[in-house]
């Protein structure tokens, strides 16, 4: 029996995992990959397709997503985390110990930390399935690239929408931003950001109706007006779509408290009804939604589970 499984290994995971590993408790870390619901739980979390991380601490100059993910697992491994390119499939948590389904075989944990995170979502439209990967993406970091010199669209009005439409400046040239109110969610500044950027423009009260295309590749969009003016059709080289996430949370339905919105409950700081099971980071923040919350909650997480631990050892629960 595992004193500690970790599933995920983002900033949540990681820190859980950096801390489990320094109080000796030999965790292991389930990396991600793709879901029984065909979801993929990327390993690294959402920070592998991020750009430039400017408000983590200790990163005056900024740090790429993926390397403060490699800083963060390296960390953990330093202290003998134990870390399997591989995701939960199924989970029991109605007795002691808990016990998960990983690559068809069960493995029993006295703790187990959920730090599944959360995936970008689409707008749901036919034509954006038919064309993805052929123009329309959901992460301007890998795939914008492609699109040198093109003419792209952006569809959201958050913070995510705003930093993808002033990263894909650098390679299009011409970004149209897509909103479907008339104010941003963004905060100030990445608005701010947006707006006056030369090479952004933005469709305000549009909605995406359809993505166009030539059969092969995408070649614009039709908008929708939510405000009653008539549809209009933009042409374009790429769709990028940045309106949110859902959590990786499906595989513990009937099993633990999900809210309406999927994400999971907690209870008191970081537990759940579950006994020795508890959470951290954007499976269960649909607020704050930070690296560095996500941090913090995994970092929580350990500490209780750590806790939790001594109170078996005193009763004799983990065995030698
Ligand atoms: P978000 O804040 O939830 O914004 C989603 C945006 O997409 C909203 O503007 C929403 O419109 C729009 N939207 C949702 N469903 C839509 C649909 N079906 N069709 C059209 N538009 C739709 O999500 P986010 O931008 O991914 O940000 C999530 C969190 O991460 C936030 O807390 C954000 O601050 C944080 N974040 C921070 C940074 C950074 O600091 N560097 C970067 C990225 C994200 P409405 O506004 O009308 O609801």
């Amino acid at each position: 029996m595992h004193k500690v499984v970790i599933i995920g290994s983002g900033p949540a995971g990681l820190t859980a995992a950096i801390y489990a590993a320094r109080a000796n408790l030999e965790p292991i870390v389930l990396e991600g990959g793709f879901l029984p619901s065909g979801d993929l739980m990327t390993p690294g979390g959402q920070l592998m397709i991020t750009s430039e991380v400017e408000n983590f601490p200790g990163f005056p100059e900024g740090v790429t997503g993926p390397e403060l993910v490699e800083r963060c697992r390296q960390q953990a491994q330093r202290f003998g985390s134990k870390h399997l390119d591989a995701v939960c499939e199924d989970v029991d948590f109605s007795g002691f110990p808990l016990k998960l389904q990983v690559e068809g075989e069960w493995m029993e944990a006295a703790t187990v930390i959920i730090a599944t995170g959360a995936n970008a979502r689409w707008l749901g439209l036919e034509s954006e399935t038919q064309y993805q990967n052929r123009g329309v993406s959901a992460c301007a970091t890998c795939d914008g690239a492609f699109f040198k010199d093109q003419e792209l669209i952006v569809v959201g009005g958050g913070d995510s929408a705003m930093e993808e439409a002033v990263f894909l400046t650098r390679y299009a040239s011409k970004v149209t931003l897509v909103h479907r109110r008339d104010e941003f969610r963004a905060s100030k500044i990445m608005a701010e950001r947006a707006i006056n950027h030369p090479k952004i423009t933005v469709e305000w009260n549009r909605e995406v109706a359809e993505v166009l295309g030539d059969g092969k590749r995408v070649t614009g969009v039709r908008l929708a007006s939510t405000t009653g003016e008539p549809d209009k059709e933009l042409a374009c080289g790429g769709v990028f779509v940045a309106i949110g996430h859902t959590p990786n949370t499906k595989v513990f339905e009937g099993h633990l408290d999900l809210r309406s919105d999927g994400y999971l409950e907690v209870q008191g700081m970081t537990g759940t009804r579950a006994k020795g099971v508890f959470v951290a980071g954007d499976c269960v923040d649909s607020r704050y939604r930070q690296a560095i919350t996500a941090a913090g909650m995994g970092c929580m997480a350990a500490l209780d589970a750590e806790k939790l631990l001594e109170g078996y050892e005193a009763d004799g629960l983990l065995g030698d």
